[in-house]
């Protein structure tokens, strides 16, 4: 081929197999096999509408019907569900339809970007209630109270846990307040769903979101959302012109792979929901001995999320005056089939133990302790 830009494209790699991942945003969309089976089966385009009469979420085979309107809402404890191309697309859809330029929302400060830039693209005022700041950055669901009673919000969000610190706010607690003052709740749940048991309806929220790619072993993009039965008509009205067809997500959103992998991989996320409690327990063990080697945790203590986030102020000295600089941490760690740290090392770097075992966990350990030897 002569266009070597081109030629490039033809010969794509990355590097997978035999991995440890640590890598926060992919622990939880890391595929099963099935899924990777499932992938190539129907990686043509448009590969679900073989059978389609109209409508996406209505298709019997592959068996999206029973998916969408029976398997997700049990899973989710709501009564109403539907699939997006992610976590931002479901909030996005929830707020547009809800809202109108100008209304309120309320949200926590450790909230994802994504959900500001939902807000704008709605017109939306933005309320942030604060967090109790370093080091553990805690948020307090009481201080929405006066906040709701000050601002009369369209709706309130709370993100559960955050993507930087992967604390876990009292949700339950908001969902009281929330139906107290009779203010739509959105659960921001693209850390949790998939990962850790999360029923709507014991949680007292209206909406729950959640991510493929990030917490359901899907390639994604793709996204749930789940909803009480009276948000049906608001969020998913469908277009005057075609009666099968919803607005808020153009008509058919899932269109081929994303969607077979998040079903694929169904089964597995359903059960391994249950092992939480391991989960949580991995993570804290892990936590520790880094603390052991002078790493400090930030966020809640103990913790309870597979998500932590660590200050090392060790390697960030030795960053500063090796010739690898920020890199040589990504650099060690790659040589020991370790992918964690964003490459380009700052004061604190985020880790995820969701897909390793206590045994490469350990290894891992072993590994900082080794690297931390070397250069002191
Ligand atoms: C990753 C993440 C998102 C974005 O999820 P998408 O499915 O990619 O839109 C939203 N919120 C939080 C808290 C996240 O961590």
């Amino acid at each position: 081929m002569k266009d070597k830009r081109l030629q490039k494209l033809g010969e794509l790699h990355r590097k997978h197999k035999d991995i440890i991942t640590l890598m926060p945003l992919q622990t939880g969309g890391l595929l099963t096999e099935a899924a990777r089976q499932a992938l190539i089966e129907f990686g043509d385009g448009y590969s679900v509408c073989d059978f389609c009469s109209g409508s996406l979420c209505d298709i019997t085979n592959p068996p999206v019907q029973e998916f969408v309107h029976e398997l997700l809402p049990e899973f989710l404890g709501c009564e109403v569900a539907t699939i997006t191309h992610g976590a931002r697309e479901a909030k996005f859809a929830i707020m547009h339809s809800l809202a109108k330029p100008g209304d309120s929302i309320i949200v926590d400060s450790n909230r994802h970007y994504t959900t500001i830039v939902a807000a704008e693209r709605v017109g939306l005022n933005v309320i942030e209630v604060p967090s109790s700041g370093y080091p553990e950055f805690t948020i307090d669901v009481n201080e929405y109270e006066p906040l709701i009673e000050k601002y009369h919000p369209r709706m309130i969000l709370l993100t559960y846990p955050d993507g930087n610190y992967g604390n876990i706010p009292d949700a339950r607690r908001l969902g009281d307040i929330a139906q107290e003052h009779d203010v739509p709740f959105i659960l921001n749940g693209a850390y949790a769903v998939g990962r850790m048991p999360v029923n709507m309806n014991e949680l007292g929220v209206d909406f729950v979101v959640g991510s493929g790619h990030k917490s359901m072993a899907s390639a994604g993009p793709c996204g749930v959302l789940g909803m009480k039965k009276r948000w049906e008509e608001v969020v998913l009205r469908k277009a005057e012109a075609y009666s099968n067809k919803e607005v808020e997500l153009l008509g058919c959103t899932l269109r081929g792979v994303p969607l077979i992998t998040l079903m694929a991989s169904f089964p597995y996320v359903v059960e391994r929901v249950n092992h939480w409690d391991e989960q949580v327990l991995k993570a804290q063990w892990f936590s520790n001995e880094l603390e052991k080697l002078g790493f400090k945790q930030l966020g809640e203590k103990p913790h309870k999320h597979d998500l932590l986030h660590f200050e090392a102020p060790m390697l960030y000295e030795i960053s500063q005056r090796v010739r690898e600089r920020g890199y040589f941490l990504y650099k060690e760690l790659d040589d020991r089939g370790i992918w964690g740290p964003q490459p380009g090392l700052a004061r604190s770097f985020k880790l995820s133990t969701f897909a390793a075992s206590k045994e490469q966990l350990s290894f891992v350990v072993d590994s900082f302790k080794s690297i931390l030897s070397k250069y002191s």
